[in-house]
């Protein structure tokens, strides 16, 4: 009985240790693909081209993502509140923060931001 206390506690230990370590590196949290993210933020309607896509853990439940969105068409209003949303559902990033940006600001802004 008491041997499986033990090992519980030392497999919570160990996680949270891990968690700890990926913080301090400011690495992009692991039950978090960046490759999906970057083709969910392709697949949105009027996104032709993203940069300077980063994630990183702000604690070990709170994740940050931010991204500079090449839009030429513009965009709607709704459209950061439902890109918001969806990233609460679909990958559990409740801090999200999108730059739009056309053509010309992209140019000066890729050199500089990556
Ligand atoms: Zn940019």
């Amino acid at each position: 009985m008491s041997l499986l206390i033990i090992l519980i506690i030392l497999w919570a230990a160990w996680n949270l240790f891990q968690d700890a370590i990926s913080l301090a590196l400011d690495a992009v949290p692991k039950h978090i693909d960046i490759e999906e993210v970057r083709g969910f933020l392709l697949s949105q309607p009027g996104v032709e081209r993203i940069h300077d896509l980063h994630i990183w853990a702000l604690s070990t439940s709170q994740v940050a993502l931010t991204a500079h969105l090449i839009m030429s068409q513009g965009h709607d209003q709704e459209f950061i509140l439902n890109l918001q949303n969806a990233f609460r559902q679909k990958f559990k990033i409740n801090h999200t923060t999108f730059q739009i940006e056309d053509r010309d600001m992209e140019e000066g802004c890729e050199t500089n931001c990556e």
